[in-house]
């Protein structure tokens, strides 16, 4: 095919605006499925996605299309419509000249339009401005133009109007992909190179690679060397995604393809593969590396399923190229990980899936977020000498007295909502130490407003609170924004005076007492009384900061049981050494290990 003739796009949209629907109606019109409603929603249930509505893994659907008589191809490059998820967003229009910018038509512009505008906007993408829903009796195209207009500076006459659900104005927006987004620029008397998008895992081919080729042509059987480490490997499947994989031998710059190099071939996002003559190896493409913005400790409830939990964990890391795992343990939980995710919403569809698969209880620990500090002296890592450490457990903190500047992660929020809630949003903002940046109308009702937020304060139930207070009419979003100087500090829980590791938490000074009393006294209500008095304190470099006293108490399983009952007597003696067992011991003092992980939660 002449890459003149080629189109890749994607549809970018807030949640729920219709991305999945008009996915479908593009793969009707170009025969790629029948029309009816057993295909609804086809790229996420390719990816058995489908569990929470959410479309997790960026999909690619290649489109045959006529237009004058001419064939064309147009690469439909999926991506997932969650704010965790916008760093896949991200990776997926890398490979894109234009988008489909999709909103609502009664809803109107929302948060998530806005950082998806202004993504394309920053990768030079041509957008064509859609309203959809156009169907429903309340939807106020009129309305939405005009805030396309003052938001985006889009001219109304711009603006496609289509019903995703009915199918009208769909062949009109075909064509204006044809016609308004340029095929890709490339040098085709280039050496091979292409960036990858995407990477899954097959049981039997190894990890298969969503790749767009940016020079040169690709075959099968062919060598080629990934960038990363310039080991030599040949091209074993290459396909077209239809977004049923369609074998092919060949493909050209332009094309976004499947590429696998077999089950030792390998394959990361954002690594480029070569063609092996090529010696100047110039950046093909920034492909942004994942951030991971929330960590937690995965454990098994019982050491002798540790195997069993480590299978399924690395099963599903295979196909979630977005989590990072490494080995973790603890006094009180024993052996288990620590798991890096792009949100709260991505650790619980993780979660979620590892229950399913695995079958067993697994422990999860309070997520928190990565911090970074800078130390005295420089340190060795890996092969680098560097004097900033990033501290993805508050346990791993380096020695305090070594420590010269602490770092937290902050984002840029952009919240729609109503201006009958704007008071209640700034009260939410500031309260979370928001820095407030200039807002601008959206029309008469809406109002947006951006501040710059500490992720630590996001994370948890930002988007929650907010829905709650707005009666569920402002919409958030947020972008990474960077590591910032930031008062932290590193609080530890002694118990009788002797320090319980995994309750060490790193604090911004303005939260200390309050947390330093909050956790204090829910260590008081959750650890039992024991057969000596307990001093519980927080304390923060030497000085403590709260303090509870839990009294001595005498528990004794037996006591109220007379006379002779041996059996029932046993089986009481036999559950309190069970319960012993999933307690953890600290200066003497049995603590139910479940504590460590419900006191640490909001
Ligand atoms: P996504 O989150 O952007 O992928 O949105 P979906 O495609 O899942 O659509 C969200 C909801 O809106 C679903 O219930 C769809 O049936 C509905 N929907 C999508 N497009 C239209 C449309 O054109 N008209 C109407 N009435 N409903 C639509
Ligand atoms: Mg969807």
């Amino acid at each position: 095919i002449d890459v003149k003739r080629i189109r890749n796009f994607s549809i970018v949209a807030h949640v729920d605006h219709g991305k999945s629907t008009l996915a479908d109606r593009l793969l009707e019109l170009t025969g790629v499925i029948k029309p009816g409603n057993e295909n609804a929603q086809v790229l996420d249930q390719l990816q058995a996605k489908r569990e929470r509505g959410i479309t997790v893994k960026a999909v690619t659907a290649s489109l045959n299309y006529t237009y004058n008589n001419e064939p064309y191809l147009l690469n439909l490059i999926d991506t997932p419509g969650h704010v965790d998820f916008s760093n896949e967003v991200v990776r997926s229009v890398t490979a894109c000249q234009g988008v489909i910018l999709l909103v609502d038509a009664n809803e109107g512009v929302q948060a998530q339009t806005v950082a998806v505008h202004s993504l394309a906007k920053r990768n030079n993408l041509v957008i064509i401005p859609t309203l959809n829903k156009v169907d429903l009796p309340r939807a106020d195209p009129a309305k939405v133009k005009a805030q396309l207009k003052s938001v985006f500076h889009i001219e109304p006459d711009t603006v496609l109007k289509v019903s995703a659900k009915k199918g009208w104005g769909v062949k009109e927006l075909l064509e204006a992909i044809i016609t308004r987004i340029p095929p890709p620029n490339i040098q085709s008397n280039d050496y091979f190179r292409a960036h990858i998008i995407d990477t899954w895992h097959d049981k039997y081919r190894g990890v298969l690679c969503l790749a767009y080729i940016h020079s040169g042509t690709l075959k099968l059987g062919q060598p080629v060397k990934w960038k990363s480490d310039m080991k030599q490997h040949t091209v074993k499947f290459l396909a077209l995604l239809r977004p049923n994989e369609e074998n092919i031998t060949e493909a050209v710059a332009g094309q976004v393809v499947m590429v696998g190099l077999g089950p030792k071939g390998g394959g990361s996002v954002g690594d480029s593969l070569l063609s092996p003559e090529a010696t100047n190896c110039k950046d093909t493409a920034s492909v942004p590396a994942v951030r991971h913005m929330v960590y937690a400790g995965i454990f098994p409830a019982d050491q002798s399923q540790h195997t069993q939990l480590s299978d399924s964990i690395k099963k599903l890391a295979l196909n979630d190229s977005a989590v990072s795992v490494s080995v973790d343990s603890s006094p009180a939980l024993g052996q288990g990980w620590r798991v890096g995710f792009l949100g709260l919403l991505h650790l619980d569809v993780f979660t979620q899936r590892l229950l399913q698969e695995y079958k067993a209880e697994a422990i999860l620990t309070a997520p928190s977020v990565p911090y970074k500090v800078k130390i005295k002296g420089a340190k060795v890592i890996k092969h680098y000498k560097t004097d900033e450490v990033i501290v993805t457990n508050p346990l791993q903190l380096p020695d305090v007295n070594n420590i010269v500047e602490y770092y937290e992660p902050f984002v840029i929020g952009t919240i729609i909502t109503p201006v009958e809630y704007l008071g209640a949003v700034n009260t939410l903002c500031i309260d979370r130490r928001g820095s407030p940046l200039p807002s601008s109308a959206v029309d008469e009702q809406m109002t947006m407003l951006q501040y710059i937020l500490p992720l630590s304060e996001v994370v948890m139930d930002f988007h929650d609170t907010l829905k709650s207070i707005t009666s569920g009419f402002a919409s958030f979003d947020y972008q990474d924004y960077g590591f910032h100087a930031s008062p932290l500090v590193r609080m530890d829980i002694l118990l009788n005076g002797v320090l319980v590791d995994e309750l060490t938490s790193i604090v911004h000074t303005s939260r200390l007492e309050y947390n330093a009393r909050k956790l204090t006294a829910r260590l008081k209500e959750m650890i039992p009384r024991q057969m000596v008095q307990v001093a519980i304190q927080a304390v923060v470099g030497g000085k403590v900061f709260a303090r509870e006293t839990l009294k001595a108490y005498r528990k004794d399983v037996t006591a109220k049981l007379y006379g002779g009952d041996v059996t029932r007597r046993k089986k009481l003696l036999k559950q309190q050494a069970d319960g012993k067992k999933k307690m953890r011991s600290v200066a003497n003092i049995k603590i139910p290990r479940n504590t460590f992980i419900d006191v640490l939660k909001r």
